[in-house]
């Protein structure tokens, strides 16, 4: 087997598969490792006894124009994935102060519904439509230079601008938790801004053909397909550093040669773990060791014995249900809230060749806390398992199996545990002020040919888009830097 290679990127999830194959297609000799079976990290699809699924609930925005188009036609691979942006495909839930969700359907494309749904849904009379109406008007105008002004403003003290009635606060602190998995309190309000507008442009809730990790596996075949190689069940125990410069990575199946290494392993794993602390400044390693990650979403898979669920995707949210720093504080001390915040994903909506006929499968989820070792999981699993019967009567009755999941799953199949609380974040650091924008961590490491790719050092957005940003901006660094070299073998 080759040993040598012009760049080696640790890990295929959706940052780094999309690095790699970017690479290969430039024509970059490119060695794509994973530890796992499957490409796609936390984006991931299985199949198993007919079915083909997520692990868990996963949708993505924007919908069009989103950075995945953009690699696929690069790679001439568009063919072999469709990027799906389905009308009429999702239930929003609310719950204010009466007793009854109220209920309002969502598209995928942008444009397909003006703002009207959103105002019922919530509750909103005349009189709140001017501060309201202000509200998101700013967010969609807001120009680029003022947003950057605001990484360092909680989204909830830009909200403090406005006198918007909580269903609103209620629907936002929703949005933060599913589309960035951390509070409102936190967020920063020029991530929270610059996503808003994507979303409000490109529309949100994109799903694909195959199954949403579908374009990961897209991108393994393109790195094989352009000369690249792609060893999956392989995994990456140590990066090599000779005189302060990376060397290739030792692992299970052999040592590997290059002058550049790209991880998608997580910067926290990456540092602390896979390079070691002692080549990197002090200080470097106290900032990397102090970055917090996002928080996470653990959760129920249902097989069902029929078709049950009408939409692609359901979010069931209330005023007691989002969470805030305070709530999930409370939460890790017993307490939860009557009814939880509920995600819902039905993939077989969006491609029927994903479940058997006359079967469905429904990915349920709720926040918790990253910490792989979750305290509080078994009241969490019932408490999700509660509020869906409660919600969808006549769910229970179609339910032919269910399984569980949680952080210390997602910790297994994408990054390593290195910190206290650490390793089963959904998105990888969390975008909350001091980690966004200007503050985010740079894509190029300390360490003369190490790149870190994914969403630790990605773009602004939601979930996988970032990570997909991140793999084109990594691959114009590495590209760059590769060309800058002698031939290195
Ligand atoms: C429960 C849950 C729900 C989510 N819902 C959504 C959603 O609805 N919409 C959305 O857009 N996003 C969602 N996300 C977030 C999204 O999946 C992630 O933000 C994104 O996929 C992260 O991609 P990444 O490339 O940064 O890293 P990862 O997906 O973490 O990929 C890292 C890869 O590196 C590999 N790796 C790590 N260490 C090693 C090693 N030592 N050797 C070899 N390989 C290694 C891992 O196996 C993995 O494949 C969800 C995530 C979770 C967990």
């Amino acid at each position: 087997m080759e040993q040598r290679y012009d760049v080696i990127v640790i890990g295929a999830g959706i940052g780094g598969a999309t690095c790699a194959a970017l690479l290969a297609r430039r024509g970059i000799r490119t060695l794509l490792l994973d530890k796992n079976a499957i490409p796609g990290g936390k984006a991931m699809t299985v199949a198993k006894d007919g079915f083909r699924y997520d692990l868990w609930p996963i949708v993505g925005g924007p919908s069009l124009n989103s950075r995945f188009a953009e690699v696929l036609e690069e790679l001439e691979m568009a063919g072999e994935v469709e990027l799906l942006a389905v009308k009429e495909s999702s239930m929003l839930l609310y719950r204010g102060s009466d007793p009854i969700y109220r209920t309002a359907i969502g598209s995928a494309v942008p444009g397909d519904q003006g703002p009207l749904g959103i105002f019922e849904l919530l509750g909103l009379t005349d009189e709140d439509l001017p501060e309201v109406g202000g509200l998101f008007g700013a967010m969609l105008e807001m120009q680029a230079e003022e947003i950057a002004k605001l990484d360092n403003v909680t989204f909830t003290e830009f909200l403090s601008r406005y006198r918007v009635p909580q269903a609103v606060r209620s629907y936002l602190g929703m949005w933060a938790n599913i589309v960035f998995v951390v509070p409102l309190d936190l967020l920063a309000a020029s991530e929270a801004i610059k996503t808003f507008q994507d979303f409000a442009r490109g529309g949100a809730g994109r799903y694909h053909s195959g199954g949403f990790g579908r374009v990961a596996e897209v991108f393994c075949q393109a790195v094989e397909r352009y000369g690249g190689r792609v060893l999956m069940k392989t995994r990456v125990e140590r990066i090599s550093v000779e005189d302060g410069a990376v060397t290739g990575v030792v692992t299970d199946k052999g040592t590997f040669e290059a002058p550049l290494v790209v991880s998608n392993a997580g910067i926290q794993p990456t540092v602390l773990r896979l390079v070691g602390e002692e080549q990197f400044d002090r200080s470097y390693v106290a900032y990397v060791r102090g970055l917090v990650p996002s928080w996470a979403i653990m959760g129920i898979r249902y097989f069902l014995n029929r078709p049950y669920f009408e939409q692609g995707m359901y979010i069931a949210f209330s005023d007691e249900s989002y969470l805030d720093s305070e709530r999930l504080t409370r939460m890790k001390s017993g307490w939860l809230p009557d009814e939880l915040l509920l995600f819902n994903v039905v993939p077989s909506f969006y491609d029927r060749t994903l479940a058997p006929e006359g079967k469905q499968c429904a990915l349920v989820g709720t926040l918790c806390s990253s910490d792989p070792d979750l305290p509080n999981a078994e009241a969490l699993w019932s408490g999700i398992e509660e509020t869906a019967m409660r919600i969808w009567p006549g769910l229970e009755a179609c339910v032919e199996s269910r399984v569980r999941y949680g952080t210390a799953q997602v910790s297994a199949l994408t990054r390593d545990s290195v910190v206290p609380g650490q390793g089963g974040e959904c998105i990888g650091l969390a975008q909350i002020v001091g980690q966004c924008g200007r503050d985010k961590p740079a894509a190029r490491a300390p360490l003369r040919g190490l790149f870190y790719v994914g969403c630790d050092a990605g773009g602004a957005g939601g979930g996988t888009h970032p990570a997909a940003a991140s793999g084109v901006n990594v691959a114009d660094l590495g590209g760059r830097d590769h060309r800058s070299r002698a031939p290195a073998f």
